[in-house]
């Protein structure tokens, strides 16, 4: 059953109001995450509680029960001089940058005269989200995986 500490393998499917596919997991290549450790959003999180190998799931979330509103602070316009000067600007590319207390990864969305447009809402915020998850695997976790907060599944990080 899945409980707090436990690693979960899931496939799902997560498609936004219009019914559009936004990402999947299947068996070959399933999510696995750490439960209770906010891995994955809160939404989510708490509907798969208690959940058992083989059981299946509908899930629709609203944006505050996935990845929060659009704040329209983190959409913000800097002169391309506060850029390094050979960092491409290129639509889509990402980065991280600190905004007061927190990080942000930020988008550019592109170039407006000597001004460069940038985004640090998560691509998903401000979106009802629906997921249909199945649950594949559900094991204890490691005490290693409970100190590092995350899986080790298919890791490649240490
Ligand atoms: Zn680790």
């Amino acid at each position: 059953m899945i409980t707090k500490n436990t690693i979960v393998s899931l496939g799902y499917r997560l498609t936004n109001a219009e019914g559009q596919e936004l990402d999947k997991a299947d068996s070959s290549q399933p999510l696995s995450y750490l439960h209770g450790h906010r891995q994955i959003v809160p939404g989510l999180e708490n509907a798969l509680e208690g959940m058992l190998v083989g059981d299946k799931k509908e899930v629709s979330l609203s944006p505050e029960e996935g990845y929060g509103q659009i704040i329209p602070d983190l959409r913000l316009k800097l002169p391309r001089t506060q850029f390094p000067e050979e960092m491409e600007i290129a639509p889509g590319l990402q980065f991280e940058a600190n905004l007061g207390d927190n990080r942000h990864i930020f988008t550019i969305i592109g170039e407006e005269g000597d001004d460069v447009k940038i985004d640090g809402n998560h691509p998903l915020a401000g979106q009802s989200l629906n997921f249909s998850v199945e649950v594949l695997a559900i094991r204890p976790a490691t005490d290693e995986e409970i100190q590092h907060g995350h899986s080790h599944d298919g890791d490649s990080h240490h």
